[in-house]
C-alpha cells in the first residue's frame, strides 16, 4: 500500500517571534553600522513580535548557514538584510538554499526583468548578475523597485518564514513596508502588547534597577526595562496576554510594583515632557512663569522649549552684573518684569568635579528655595541643573502647594 507523501504545503503559523540577521562583512569590520536591524526591530516590537536576537554576520557561507539554522530552530520568522548583491561574496541566497536543502535556479521572469533593467540603461548585462534572478522552489520574489536585487520570501514546511531583503536601507525599507509587512499582517502577526512608561527624576538608572529588583527586570512578561534618557530615567513596562490573564491585568500588577519601588521619583508618563507636565499643572492653577538662569548655559530654557506658559526666560553668565544677587531677588525680578505668577531662578556653580545647583521660586505662596549637588561638572552638570530647575518647579506645584491650594481659588494677587 502506498503511503501518502507528507504534504509540502506549509501550515501557516502566526508570527510571534523573530530573529534578525544583518549580513555583510562591512558590518563585522565596523565600516558600516547595522541600522536595518534596529529599524525592523522597532516595527516588530511595536507589533508585539518578540525579537529573540539580532546578529551581524560576515559574508561567510558557513557562518550565515549556521545562523539561519539556529534562528529557524526558535523563531517563527527569520529576517535577513544584505548579501543579495550579484558578486560571489553576496551569498544569502546560497545560505538559504542550503538550509532549505533546495537548489537555486534562474527564474525566467526575474531574468527578463533584470535584463530589461540593464537594457533601459544601455549597459551590457553581466552574466554574473543572473544570480539576482535566482529562486528556490519554496521562495517567492519580493519586488525591488529601486535596485537589481529582488528579495526572497521563503515558506518553510513547518510554517516558519524566512524573509531576505537587500542591504541598502533605501531598497530594504520600501520592500518591508510595501510588501513584507502587509503579508506578515495577513498571516497573523504579533499580538496585543500594551505599554506604560514611567518618567523619573532625582534617581540614577542603577538605583532604579536596584529598587525594582532582578525578579521584575528579568521577567519575560511583563517586560520591565530602564532607559537613561536626556531628560529622565524611564521605566517601561509592557505586557502581552497569557492564556488566562489579559495584558491589562498583567500590566496593572507590574505598574503597582513599579510605583511601590520608585513612585516617589515619578514626574510623568509615556510621552510626557517636562514642558507638558509643568504646563498641565500651571494651566490648572491658572498660572504662568518666568525664568532666569545663571551659569547654566540656558539648559533649563532648552529643556522647557517653547512652552506657552513660560512668559519669559533669560540666561546670564556667572560673571554678568547682577549674577551675584540673592537668587530669590532674581526670581522675583524675573516674575515681575514678565508679569508672570511665578518667578523661577536657577544658578549652577561648578564645585570640584560636580555642580552645585541653587534654586529659588517666588510666587503667590511666598518663596521656596533649595540647593543640591548635580553629578559631574561642565556641560553635563549644566544640563542636569536645567533638569533640576524643572523638577524643582514640579515639586512646588505638586507637593508644597497641594494642600494649601486645593482648598483655595486661583490666587488673585501677584507677588
Ligand atoms: P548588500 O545587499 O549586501 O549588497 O548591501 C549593500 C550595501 O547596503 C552595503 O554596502 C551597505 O552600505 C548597506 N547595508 C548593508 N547592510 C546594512 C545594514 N544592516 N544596515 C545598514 N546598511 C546596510
Ligand atoms: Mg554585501
Amino acid at each position: 500500500m502506498k503511503t501518502a507523501r507528507p504534504t509540502a504545503k506549509p501550515t501557516p503559523r502566526p508570527i510571534r517571534s523573530a530573529v534578525l540577521l544583518a549580513i555583510g562583512s562591512e558590518l563585522t569590520v565596523g565600516e558600516t553600522r547595522d541600522t536595518n536591524s534596529g529599524e525592523l526591530a522597532r516595527f516588530l516590537a511595536e507589533a508585539g513580535v518578540d525579537v529573540a536576537w539580532i546578529s551581524a554576520l560576515p559574508d561567510r557561507l558557513e557562518t550565515v548557514t549556521a545562523a539561519l539554522a539556529n534562528a529557524l530552530a526558535t523563531a517563527d520568522a527569520v529576517i535577513t538584510t544584505g548579501g543579495l548583491g550579484p558578486t560571489p561574496d553576496d551569498l544569502t541566497r546560497e545560505a538559504i538554499a542550503q538550509v532549505c536543502r533546495e537548489e537555486p535556479a534562474v527564474d525566467a521572469h526575474l531574468a527578463t526583468w533584470l535584463r530589461h533593467l540593464f537594457e533601459r540603461r544601455d549597459i551590457p548585462f553581466p552574466e554574473t548578475n543572473l544570480k539576482q534572478a535566482w529562486l528556490i522552489k519554496s521562495s517567492t520574489a519580493i519586488p525591488n523597485d529601486r535596485g537589481t536585487a529582488p528579495g526572497w520570501w521563503v515558506d518553510r514546511p513547518d510554517g516558519r518564514v524566512i524573509v531576505a531583503l537587500p542591504g541598502p536601507p533605501s531598497e530594504m525599507r520600501p520592500m518591508w513596508q510595501g510588501w513584507v509587512l502587509p503579508k506578515l499582517e495577513k498571516r497573523g502577526f504579533g499580538q496585543e502588547r500594551i505599554t506604560r512608561t514611567f518618567r523619573l527624576t532625582g534617581i540614577g538608572e542603577s538605583a532604579v534597577a536596584d529598587r525594582l529588583g532582578e525578579k521584575l527586570l528579568r521577567a519575560p512578561n511583563p517586560i520591565v526595562a530602564t532607559y537613561a534618557r536626556a531628560d529622565a530615567v524611564d521605566v517601561r513596562v509592557s505586557a502581552v496576554p497569557e492564556p488566562r490573564r489579559s495584558a491589562a491585568s498583567i500590566l496593572a500588577k507590574a505598574e503597582a510594583a513599579v510605583l511601590a519601588a520608585v513612585g516617589d521619583h515619578v514626574w510623568g508618563h509615556d510621552d510626557d515632557t517636562w514642558s507638558s507636565v509643568l504646563g498641565r499643572e500651571l494651566v490648572e492653577k491658572g498660572w504662568d512663569a518666568a525664568l532666569v538662569e545663571v551659569g547654566t548655559g540656558g539648559s533649563a530654557t532648552r529643556l522647557l522649549g517653547e512652552a506657552t506658559w513660560l512668559k519669559a526666560s533669560r540666561s546670564i553668565a556667572t560673571d554678568d552684573p547682577g549674577a551675584e544677587l540673592p537668587l530669590a531677588g532674581l526670581a522675583r525680578q524675573a516674575g515681575r518684569s514678565a508679569g508672570a505668577w511665578i518667578g523661577l531662578a536657577v544658578r549652577a556653580v561648578e564645585v570640584g568635579d560636580d555642580t552645585r545647583v541653587e534654586l529659588s521660586a517666588v510666587g503667590p505662596w511666598g518663596v521656596s528655595e533649595a540647593s543640591q549637588t548635580a553629578f559631574l561638572g561642565g556641560s553635563e552638570g549644566r544640563r542636569r541643573a536645567g533638569i533640576a530647575a524643572a523638577a524643582f518647579l514640579h515639586d512646588i506645584l505638586m507637593t508644597a502647594l497641594a494642600a494649601r491650594l486645593s482648598s483655595t481659588a486661583p490666587p488673585t494677587g501677584r507677588q
